[in-house]
């Protein structure tokens, strides 16, 4: 007994240091924090891209301790300061997220206490923080009390669980697949196809409806297709549209869409994973309208609410459709099934344990309440107007539709030679200077670029040095020619 009392003290002793006193926690906070404040003082002088140029070198895992400083030094030199600084309001490529600082202590709140708000009979409150984040989003949807939701990890996940509550609420069994058919344009995330392939549903018939010239789904067409398709025989059954493309920022007709919806009885899945929470805005509310009749809506608070990656939301109209297409039980779970408290939230997604989201959204609203969440939408809506109005009057640019969110698309048309190369070298070029950072697409076969005008960060003097970085780099890329930049 005294040699196994022995080996209990032993392993105790050496294990130890895994929870340090309060001088030990001071210690390692401080050097967490200070790192952060430094990162943040460097930020605004931080190019958007470093070039991945050194050897990386983070250090193997082993049995051997290493001070603190030195671990926080291995993450500056191998992460900081390589590569894309997602957090920069310079980053203007793809959809840019992040930055509410008081959303990072959300975090470290959730770290901490690890409340598990899977069940409402283990941690009511936390439960409780998560139906209040969704039902606010709810409300800005227009949903009734009816409606239920799920903080997922982001979009994708969030579409995969809409999928599935779609294909359950139609009961469809494998036969069928091949019948169904969803609606989309090519504008439409391909996290929708992900989502149907995951879903055992890749083999469903996945129909493209032709868009308008601003790249938003023809109503007109959609409808003839679905007429079409059931006269052939054909089921159709999910009609995807977007609030908010990630190649344009382009809204669908919502409420047009609904209307069919609602009468040809589909499905009707809307993804708000960039745009949904630009219904903050007063100012564009009425392009939103018709989402309230969506089945389900997606929306990334790790967007445009700022909160660092891995904050989605799913939103079901009808919160029981939600719950028959994810509920499943357990032995071990019975004490929770006993308990009520009301629907758990691992009864309403594919995690059972999971991040405890709620603190990084709540406590930002909380302490700051939505207005000024609004406002920065509002500015970054009118940035993006800004930044295609420069760019329309500038010499030799070609813009894309004036953006109804915040993404401008735009390219030069060089005097001489293809101009789709040749915007491939000038994106080339913006990114080895690193200042700014942009990504490009290809719309109607012409390869584009996109100045995503979203992070919180992002203001009007940095969308003058974007413009005239990308002027500064025409002209080195085009020799005698001068690009105007006065207005
Ligand atoms: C980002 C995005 C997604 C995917 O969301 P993730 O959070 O990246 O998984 C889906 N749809 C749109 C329109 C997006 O912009």
């Amino acid at each position: 007994m005294s040699e196994l009392m022995a080996r209990i003290s032993r392993c105790r002793r050496q294990a130890k240091s895994l929870e340090p006193n309060a001088d030990g926690r001071t210690r390692y906070r401080n050097a967490v924090v200070d790192y952060c404040d430094g990162f943040l003082n460097r930020l605004p002088d931080r190019p958007a891209y470093i070039q991945p140029g050194q050897e990386l070198d983070v250090a193997s895992i082993s049995e051997q301790p290493m001070p603190v400083e030195k671990v926080l030094e291995l993450f500056r030199s191998n992460i900081e300061d390589q590569g894309l600084c997602t957090v920069s309001g310079k980053f203007l490529g793809y959809i840019p997220p992040g930055g509410v600082y008081l959303s990072a202590l959300g975090d470290y709140l959730a770290a901490v206490t690890n409340e598990f708000a899977g069940d409402p009979s283990v941690c009511p409150g936390a439960v409780q923080m998560e139906r209040e984040l969704l039902r606010w989003m709810m409300d800005i949807v227009g949903y009734p009390e009816a409606g239920l939701g799920i903080l997922t990890s982001g979009g994708s996940l969030a579409t995969l669980s809409a999928v599935v509550t779609a294909r359950e609420a139609h009961k469809l069994t494998p036969g069928h697949h091949a019948k169904a058919v969803v609606y989309a344009t090519g504008h439409t995330h391909h996290c929708l196809r992900k989502a149907l392939h995951v879903a055992g549903m890749g083999g469903c018939v996945q129909k493209l409806v032709p868009m308008d010239a601003c790249y938003r789904m023809d109503a007109d067409a959609l409808e003839r297709m679905i007429e079409e398709d059931r006269g052939n025989g054909l089921y159709p059954w999910l009609l995807v549209g977007t609030a908010g493309t990630t190649d344009l920022g382009s809204i669908d007709p919502l409420e047009k869409l609904a209307d069919i919806a609602v009468r040809d009885k589909l499905w009707f899945h809307v993804d708000g994973a960039y745009g949904g929470f630009f219904a903050l805005c007063n100012s564009i509310r009425g392009k939103f309208s018709g989402i309230e009749l969506a089945d389900s809506v997606v929306m990334d608070p790790h967007k445009a609410m700022y909160t660092p990656y891995g904050l989605g939301a799913l939103l079901v109209r009808n919160g029981e459709l939600l719950y028959r297409a994810h509920v499943h039980t357990a032995n071990y779970l019975q004490d929770s099934v006993e308990h009520g408290g009301g629907v758990a939230p691992f009864d309403l997604g594919i995690e059972l344990t999971r991040h405890f989201r709620g603190p990084r959204l709540w406590l930002p609203l909380k302490v700051y309440g939505a207005a000024p969440f609004r406002a920065a939408l509002e500015e970054k809506l009118l940035l993006a107007r800004f930044a295609w109005e420069r760019l329309n009057e500038m010499e030799g640019f070609e813009t894309g539709p004036c953006p109804e969110l915040s993404v401008v698309a735009f390219r030069y048309i060089p005097s001489s030679g293809q101009a789709d190369a040749f915007n491939k070298r000038l994106l080339e070029s913006l990114r080895k200077k690193g200042t700014i950072f942009l990504s490009s697409t290809i719309i109607d076969g012409r390869y584009m670029l996109r100045l995503a005008i979203l992070s919180l960060r992002t203001h009007l003097e940095t969308v003058e040095l974007a413009i005239k970085l990308i002027c500064d780099h025409v002209a080195e890329l085009e020799p005698g020619i001068s690009t105007n930049t006065a207005n």
